[in-house]
């Protein structure tokens, strides 16, 4: 495709993700600070049509694949019409959610043929579940999971690992794969503004395999081939129906691949989750004004790597990281 999205490092931008709300039902340490965000006003926030009219602007410049995230992107009240703008547009449309909601959605999401679906769930145990989301809603997350892969859908669950939080659950976790055919993907703990990131609190891929190398005979891990542009590395034990993986933005970046910008739900475009710099969108559509130029301009302006944190030691500066904002106001 001639007009595709590409940076001065030759990468292509064929997926987007868009958060749809600065708001969530759960309140997870690693994503905002305990006393909140402030939010913004409403008027603010990316409405439906916007949504679609910006979204229908990077379909047309090459993207094929969008995501819609948040805060919780369930919790808006408009997701019915959202979708049904959305699956217009002949791109295939992905959520991840915290799974709260998915029964009352789940015929939306089928009959607007979303079929992947990643949803969060950091522990198996009920009392960890309040503990790190400091809300009590681990029975409805589970279920609901098993309600997706009931019904036929693509499940991939995301567990932000931490030490003495959940780590001594990753074989609990690979345990589930057995016999649902999900995808578990482990996720190296990030910094981000106001979430208390500290190196000695992450698990890294290397102290994954090793724990499930001890675990597990060797020769019944198997390495999967990554599908292009993966962000993770894609494991299954051998027999059993489902898959893990390990997102290792922390210790194995993968940016030399990476085909992702992302969109705040007040229409800022990030040209990477890690970057400190943005491009105002909305407000230039709010004015009449074409997008596509600061599109291509926030494309090109893409740092190599991790917004220019191009090293562990950058990556744990304090003063770098919290130039970002925090998770839930990016959209993860
Ligand atoms: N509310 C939805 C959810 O929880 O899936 C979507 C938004 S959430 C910000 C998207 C993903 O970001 C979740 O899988 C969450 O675990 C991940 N995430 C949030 N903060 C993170 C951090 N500091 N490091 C790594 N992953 C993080
Ligand atoms: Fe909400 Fe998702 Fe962030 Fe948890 S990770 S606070 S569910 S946005």
């Amino acid at each position: 495709m001639n007009n595709t999205l590409t940076d001065s490092f030759k990468r292509k931008h064929t997926y987007l993700r868009i958060s749809l709300t600065e708001r969530c039902n759960l309140r997870c340490t690693y994503c905002m600070p305990a006393e909140g965000i402030p939010l913004l006003p409403k008027s603010h926030i990316m409405a439906y049509d916007e949504i679609y009219t910006i979204a229908k602007t990077f379909v047309d410049n090459g993207v094929t694949k969008i995501r819609l995230t948040g805060g919780e992107p369930l919790i808006r009240k408009d997701i019915p019409v959202i979708l049904e703008k959305l699956a217009s547009l002949k791109v295939e449309v992905a959520i991840t959610t915290n799974g709260i909601t998915i029964d009352r959605h789940l015929d939306t999401l089928k009959k607007y043929n979303i079929r992947n679906i990643n949803v969060s769930l950091d522990t198996l145990s009920e009392g960890k579940f309040k503990e790190i989301t400091r809300r009590n809603q681990f029975q409805k997350v589970y279920q609901n999971i098993i309600l997706l892969v009931e019904n036929g859908f693509n499940v991939k669950i995301n567990a932000v690992l931490i030490k003495d939080f959940n780590e001594d659950e990753i074989i609990d976790f690979i345990e589930m794969t057995k016999e649902l055919p999900i995808s578990f993907r482990f996720i190296e703990f990030m910094p981000f503004d106001g979430n208390k990131w500290d190196l000695k609190k992450m698990v890294s891929y290397a102290e994954i395999m090793k724990k499930v190398t001890s675990h597990f005979s060797e020769e019944t891990v198997e390495r999967l081939q990554d599908a292009e542009n993966d962000t993770s590395k894609n494991y299954r034990i051998k027999g059993f129906k489902g898959r893990f993986a390990i997102i290792s933005s922390v210790t194995n970046p993968f940016c030399d691949s990476c085909n992702r910008l992302r969109l705040t739900a007040d229409g800022k475009l990030k040209n990477c989750l890690f970057s400190a710099t943005e491009s105002d969108i909305l407000t230039s559509l709010r004015a009449g004004k074409s997008i596509e130029p600061i599109i291509q301009k926030a494309v090109l302006g893409k740092f190599k790597v991790r917004g220019g944190m191009d090293t562990l030691k950058k990556l744990q500066e304090p003063k770098l990281h919290s130039k970002n904002r925090s998770m839930i106001a990016i959209g993860g």
